[in-house]
């Protein structure tokens, strides 16, 4: 149930794994129109979220090199060629190809090309933990502790996947530049070096508890409040809490995404909640005083002589609480008059003198109102 891991970056862009260049560039602009937090401004931290998934996507896939490796190893694959999960060298150049100026894309990112010195500080990625609540953790709140499995910096090599003591050296095949130079005609064409993956430099001896890859699998254990009155499809960010950065970069956000189990009897719309209570005959006709279910304990209910079936009663502000600090939703009951299916003899005995005495005019009826015109206030 516990998941934590990167969408698909096709689904991403939405585009078919046999998409051309431009289909995954016109794709990328919409998304990137779509969500730029600046024109999400009620909306921040998704639209900062899908943004920032967007450019990633598109940072592999306007990368013929970095696509092939997600298509044959997926994100496992650009992780083991360095960290270029994130955002590449080319990326602030293209937006300035599909874009021009309209952004300020240098801010979105944490200020990643300032200086424009080589090692850029780029931030680690988001990760998204799915988690499932039931009703009552939903509706009242709840303390819990989730264990997120990530990748974090190998404590014994310092991220650098070098045995400790043997450091490393450049790279011959490319002279530590993590790069290869084509001449294409007029073009020129940057190439990652295949030998060092990018890295300019080749680790001596591996260290043994990352293998090399200056990263390690850890489950980490976060503590999460989740607020009262959540529903399905909620996010909630976590600041900090995704994976770390490469070269000692800001960790990104986890985002916990929840959905909450239906109810056995309270069906949820918005913050007000429904609930269908059985009546008889007699209790319609006569009036009563009902203990019924409510979100905080039994709440008594005051069925008033001559209900109809149908008739549904408003409790106010005892539904949902807002999760970001509104008011409450209302709690309505529904009344359903019930007859008996095999009355008694005495019963039939009782129902056929109650017969004679009472007239109800089998016409038909008006085209009703619906159910929720036929709320009645029961406590102001
Ligand atoms: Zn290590
Ligand atoms: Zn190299």
């Amino acid at each position: 149930m516990a998941r934590a891991e990167k969408r698909d970056i096709y689904q991403i862009l939405g585009v078919t794994k046999t998409a051309s260049i431009e289909e995954i560039k016109s794709a990328y602009r919409k998304a990137a129109m779509q969500w730029h937090p600046d024109r999400n401004p009620e909306n921040k931290e998704e639209a900062e979220m899908r943004f920032r998934e967007c450019t990633e996507a598109y940072s592999v896939l306007s990368d013929p090199q970095k696509r092939q490796i997600y298509d044959t190893y997926g994100h496992a694959g650009l992780e083991r060629a360095g960290g270029q999960t994130g955002f590449n060298e080319a990326i602030f150049q293209d937006f300035h190809d599909i874009f021009g100026d309209f952004f300020g894309f240098e801010d979105l990112f944490g200020g990643g090309r300032r200086g424009g010195g080589r090692t850029r500080v780029r931030r680690g990625s988001d990760l998204r933990y799915d988690m499932t609540l039931t009703f009552e953790e939903a509706s009242l709140g709840v303390n819990t502790k989730i264990r997120v499995p990530r990748q974090e910096y190998c404590e014994s090599c310092n991220g650098t996947g070098a045995k400790k003591g043997t450091g490393v050296a450049a790279c011959q095949n490319c002279g530590g530049r993590g790069q290869l130079v084509y001449q294409q005609g007029f073009f020129t064409v940057n190439r990652t070096c295949p030998a060092c993956q990018g890295a300019g430099q080749i680790i001596k001896e591996r260290c043994a508890d990352c293998r090399g890859q200056g990263r390690v699998d850890r489950e980490r254990t976060i503590e999460l409040r989740i607020p009262p009155g959540v529903d399905t499809g909620t996010r909630l960010r976590v600041q900090g809490e995704g994976e770390p950065g490469p070269n000692g970069g800001p960790a990104g956000d986890l985002y916990v995404v929840l959905e909450v189990k239906e109810h056995s009897f309270f069906e949820r719309r918005g913050a007000d909640l429904y609930c269908t209570i059985p009546l008889s005959f007699a209790q319609a006709a006569l009036g009563a005083e009902l203990q019924v279910p409510g979100l905080n304990g039994e709440e008594r209910l005051r069925i008033p002589e001559g209900t109809q079936s149908d008739a549904v009663f408003r409790v106010k502000g005892k539904g949902l609480p807002d999760p970001h600090g509104g008011g409450r939703g209302d709690l309505y009951y529904h009344v359903r008059v019930v007859t008996p299916t095999k009355p008694t003899k005495e019963q039939r005995k009782i129902l056929e003198q109650l017969n004679a005495t009472i007239k109800v005019d089998n016409k038909p009826a008006e085209r009703g109102s619906s159910l929720f015109d036929k709320v009645k206030d029961i406590f102001g």
